[in-house]
């Protein structure tokens, strides 16, 4: 054989050499376990998550609040919160309820500060919105205060935000910033949320938002204010629109209750 043939035959068969290694990598993942119950995974599998636990999520499926995305009877097209709130948003898309697994997932993320659970929750995001039919340019993620990233070492809506504009080919742009410092939300009710965060947000590069339909990336929707209050800014920066992907919407009591208060302030 000349020298060229050789040359061809070995590329050749490095190629096939690493094709086979690739192949028993993704039969027998090294190091590959569920995120849930951490159970050692057979195969690498898109949600990272062993068949039990991804038959535990959460998912949402069927009809939902055309406001906020949480799970609602058939008979209506809005939930008790959004009938009573001005979203200035389009709407909210999440593939989980914020109960279960998927509760504990954020606070491994958050709280726990397992950063890899961003991979999962960017895959679910993603495919929750390929499936929502809405079309965004731009993903900005909800930004922390300097003292707030501080204190975590991270902001987990930036860390989901990156994994799910690669997985979508869309950039992700830093447009918005957290000027003040807050007390964290989840101890302050509804109203007291939305004051709270009078303020606290602005858009630091307007030229990446303008005009643009942004994709607003958070890990939960709660009352709506957080997504209301950079959506509001997001669009007085002159933002075409503003759609909120959020990885949890929680769920919506059915009650008597007077509805919690929010931002109502419409578009600028
Ligand atoms: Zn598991
Ligand atoms: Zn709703």
């Amino acid at each position: 054989m000349t020298g060229r043939g050789e040359r061809v035959k070995e590329r050749l068969s490095r190629l096939v050499r690493g094709a086979a290694d690739a192949l028993v990598r993704a039969v027998y993942p090294e190091d590959i376990t569920c995120d849930v119950c951490g159970g050692e995974l057979t195969a690498d599998t898109r949600y990272t998550l062993c068949a039990e636990c991804l038959e535990k999520m959460p998912f949402i499926r069927g009809h939902r609040c055309l406001g906020c995305g949480a799970p609602i009877s058939d008979e209506a097209d809005y939930c008790p919160r959004c009938q009573h709130t001005e979203n200035v948003f389009r709407r909210n898309i999440s593939p989980f309820v914020y109960k279960g697994e998927a509760l504990a997932l954020v606070h491994a993320l958050k709280f726990g500060k397992k950063k890899y659970v961003a991979r999962l929750l960017g895959a679910a995001m993603s495919d929750a919105y390929i499936e929502s039919g809405e079309r965004c340019e731009v993903i900005v993620p909800v930004p922390m205060s300097d003292a707030e990233k501080k204190r975590r070492g991270f902001n987990q809506s930036e860390l989901i935000a990156a994994n799910i504009g690669e997985r979508l080919g869309m950039p992700v742009l830093p447009a918005l910033v957290k000027v003040k410092d807050t007390p964290p939300q989840k101890e302050l009710s509804g109203k007291a949320r939305a004051e709270n965060l009078k303020g606290c947000f602005a858009v630091a590069y307007g030229e990446y938002v303008k005009g643009r339909k942004v994709l607003l990336v958070d890990d939960v929707f709660t009352t709506g204010s957080t997504a209301n209050e950079c959506a509001r800014m997001l669009l007085k920066g002159r933002a075409g629109s503003v759609t909120v992907l959020t990885a949890a919407v929680t769920e919506r009591k059915l009650s008597l209750e007077p509805p919690e208060e929010d931002v109502r302030q419409a578009p600028v």
